[in-house]
């Protein structure tokens, strides 16, 4: 196989989906991790061609949904200030803070750019040496890389005005965590292929094997997923509990070390809040204290001090740990649509509700 459009084929996962069915004897409980995998499962239709005893959940792999309301709340103080350029990727843009979102601060006249990445953003600054200009740090391992080398870059070039509000987070200690819940119903991980092509998939094993959960490395295509989901029953059927890696064109086992070299120079591991989960300790990254001075924390400490309010009818929290299915939320579809989202899985194009409302809409 050489082109993406082979690993759309409906033939080779309708293949796939007979074998699954042939293979499944018991109920098994499958997460995938990637919001980027849920859309695809979803857009695809995956999860209803499956037999009925594979129950698809959905997990905490969208970076905007779970960057906590805390955060969004300091981006947008931070964005209304006149003497500040805010830079992020589009999709934060909509995400609802207590009270508004960075969009209506754009509105009101405030400088929120989009920008597709963080080196953009020292241009920004370069030419704007009159303003302090943040960049909107998040996401999982796979966007850390770039976001460090802008960090390097601005300490070569000398930038005096650039920052980066950090919000980054990393799988493992979210499966940790989700393995810890005493409400744990979760049989195989799929794991985000793209996260393992940095990562690898190295640090998987001792969870698969402390857990005793099947781990499969697996794309984001519906022949991909297929095959993941394959692999992933395959083992459980056979009580077999290790990591398995579906994506072989993209992932090795030592993932991309001058990648994972950059993100180690630059980032620690912190505690870090997830959305609607809670604080995961050593879940996140921050800047270690040598690029403190490009940390928009410390450089505007008193925005430390933001407390938050969230919706009290959102069951996000529930959804991003695989218990709750998007349409058992009440609001679903009612109250929260993507016009007015209550929370941010319905907001992010990677997120779980905003998923089920595109491709299932009201009828579940
Ligand atoms: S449908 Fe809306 S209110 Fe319900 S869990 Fe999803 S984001 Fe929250």
């Amino acid at each position: 196989m050489k082109y993406l459009d082979e690993y759309r084929d409906g033939e080779l996962t309708r293949g796939l989906i007979k074998e699954i069915a042939e293979t499944t004897t018991k109920d098994w409980v499958i997460m995938e991790i990637c919001g980027g995998q849920t859309h695809s499962i979803l857009r695809s239709g995956l999860d209803q061609l499956l037999p009925t005893k594979i129950n698809l959940v959905h997990g905490p792999g969208c970076p905007v949904c779970v960057t906590p309301l805390e955060l969004i709340d300091k981006a947008i103080t931070l964005a209304a200030k006149p003497e500040v350029i805010f830079t992020s990727y589009g999709d934060m843009l909509r995400v609802p803070g207590s009270q508004k979102d960075l969009f209506s601060v754009r509105a009101a006249g405030g400088d929120v750019r989009v920008v597709y990445s963080p080196l953009d953003v020292l241009k920004i600054a370069k030419e704007n040496p009159d303003k302090e200009v943040l960049f909107f740090g998040i996401g999982f391992e796979t966007t850390a890389p770039a976001n460090a080398m802008a960090v390097v870059q601005a300490r070569t070039q000398g930038l005096e005005n650039f920052s980066m509000l950090v919000a980054h987070v990393t799988v493992p200690p979210a499966i940790v965590a989700l393995m810890e819940s005493p409400d744990v119903q979760v049989n195989g991980f799929l794991a985000a292929g793209h996260v393992c092509t940095v990562m690898g998939y190295w640090e998987y094993e001792p969870l698969a094997e402390k857990y005793q959960i099947p781990i499969v490395v697996t794309g984001f295509e519906p022949v991909d997923l297929a095959r993941g989901i394959l692999l992933c029953v395959q083992q459980l059927e056979k009580g077999q509990r290790k990591v398995d890696n579906a994506y072989t064109r993209s992932v090795k086992r030592e993932g991309n070390r001058p990648a994972q070299e950059i993100i180690r120079q630059v980032f620690e591991h912190c505690d870090r809040p997830w959305r609607g989960i809670g604080v995961i300790p050593m879940s996140g990254y921050r800047l270690k204290d040598e690029f403190a001075k490009f940390d928009s924390e410390k450089r505007f400490p008193q925005i430390t001090e933001i407390t938050t309010q969230e919706s009290e009818i959102c069951i996000s929290g529930l959804v991003l740990q695989g218990l709750k299915k998007p349409n058992e939320c009440p609001a679903f579809g009612k109250e929260c649509t993507p016009q007015t989202p209550l929370g941010a899985t319905m907001v992010s194009n990677e997120g779980a509700c905003a998923a089920y409302f595109q491709y299932r809409k009201r009828t579940g």
